[in-house]
């Protein structure tokens, strides 16, 4: 039987009680025998500045280096907000990210019918949605130079951002983009603005020959980033696998969560460049953040952390079916009318976080 060794990082506010409920899903797993996996546990964000007065430790990021796959669940919270700007919490996911090579984000907004009236859309828009936004992580305007504030000395300032991409950089993430359709409906949309922006030329450009020389078999299309915005709420489901710039991307994706109902069901995954064996580092983490307002209460939803874990099997372990497997195992808890508070609608009762994992994992280890 296969093992895996996962850097677990819990963080702070509700991370260490959603990570929690991961555990119990992978016991399932190594209790049937699909695979076994080895949680190595670290510090990232306030915690470890509590601990040593950093974002993330040498020790820490060695770790993550040498593991199969790292799962974080969130960082940051009103504790840390004074601390220094370079050992402020976010500081750790970033120095992960940058570290790891962690360019393409994986994203997927998947609608569970159980959970379509919690969505801001009306269910016949939403219902069963499952597309999967590729947002580059590395490049752009977030990491352009110049990036600077300029005093032009007579009261007035100029801000400078810079919209930067290298061919590489757009050929990389096309190619993650079509891979990832090729297992879904076979449809990529590639976004971008290319009637003002030079840097969406060349992202047209270069999206069309990757697909033209290796990936004809996948229908492309090109959408400009504000009718996209707009055709996500009008009508969603005409997308499979969106890929998009780091701004563009950041935006969408945020649209495209709420979709879904609620920031407690999202998972995600960021992957780096293939190694020779084609194998990635990876980080797996929810969408949501901290969540400080109900830390500790023990009714934070833990689906957005499980469901990241299920990316992992899908993206680093090739455990495709497992991964359906917990898919699955989340949408009969939910149909079965199970909820957390975030996704309560019109349910009389809610359960707890520790409640929804037990429940979670019971239903997998039926469906194994
Ligand atoms: P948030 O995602 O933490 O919370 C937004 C709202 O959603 C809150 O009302 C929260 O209670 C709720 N929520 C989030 N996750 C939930 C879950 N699993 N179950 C139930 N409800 C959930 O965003 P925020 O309030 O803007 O940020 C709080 C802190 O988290 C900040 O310090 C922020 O910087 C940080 N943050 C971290 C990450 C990350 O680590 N990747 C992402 C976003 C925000």
């Amino acid at each position: 039987m296969a093992s895996y060794k996962i850097f677990l990082l819990p963080g702070d506010g509700i991370g260490p009680e959603v990570t929690a409920e991961v555990e119990k899903v992978a016991k399932v797993l190594s209790d049937a025998r699909v695979a076994t996996f080895e949680f190595e546990k670290g510090l990232v964000g306030g915690a470890a500045y509590d601990a040593h007065g950093k974002a993330i430790g040498e020790d820490d990021m060695a770790r993550a280096q040498a593991a199969d796959a790292v799962l974080l669940a969130a960082v940051g919270g009103p504790k840390w907000a004074n601390v220094p700007y370079d050992v402020r919490p976010e500081a750790g996911l970033l120095r992960l990210r940058k570290d790891l090579g962690l360019f393409a984000n994986l994203r997927p907004a998947v609608c569970y019918p159980a959970l379509a009236d919690a969505s801001a859309l009306k269910r016949e828009i939403v219902e069963g949605l499952d597309i999967m936004i590729v947002r580059e992580l590395t490049g752009g305007v977030y990491f352009g130079e110049p990036k600077e504030i300029i005093d032009l000395g007579n009261g007035q300032k100029r801000a400078i951002d810079t919209q930067v991409y290298d061919t590489f950089e757009i050929e990389r993430i096309a190619k993650v983009a079509f891979e990832l359709a090729r297992k879904r409906s076979n449809k990529v949309t590639s976004s971008e603005k290319h009637n003002v922006m030079k840097s969406g030329v060349l992202w047209k450009e270069v999206v069309a020959e990757v697909h033209a020389k290796s990936y004809a078999d996948v229908k492309l299309e090109h959408m400009l980033a504000d009718a996209l915005g707009m055709q996500l709420v009008r009508w969603p489901k005409q997308f499979d696998v969106i890929v998009t710039d780091n701004l563009f991307g950041d935006m969408l994706s945020d649209v495209a969560s709420m979709l879904t109902g609620s920031l407690g069901m999202l998972p995600s995954a960021s992957l780096g460049e293939a190694d020779a064996e084609g194998k990635r580092k990876a980080m797996y983490e929810p969408v949501h953040g901290s969540a400080p307002d109900i830390a500790g209460k023990g009714i934070a939803n833990p689906i957005a952390m499980i469901g990241s874990f299920g990316m992992a099997l899908r993206y680093s372990f090739g455990l495709g079916h497992a991964a359906d497997m917990i898919e699955k195992a989340i949408a009969d808890v939910l149909a079965a009318g199970l909820r957390t508070a975030d996704i309560k609608g019109d349910a009389t009762q809610t359960i707890s976080t520790s409640a929804m994992g037990d429940a979670v994992a019971a239903s997998l280890q039926k469906t194994l």
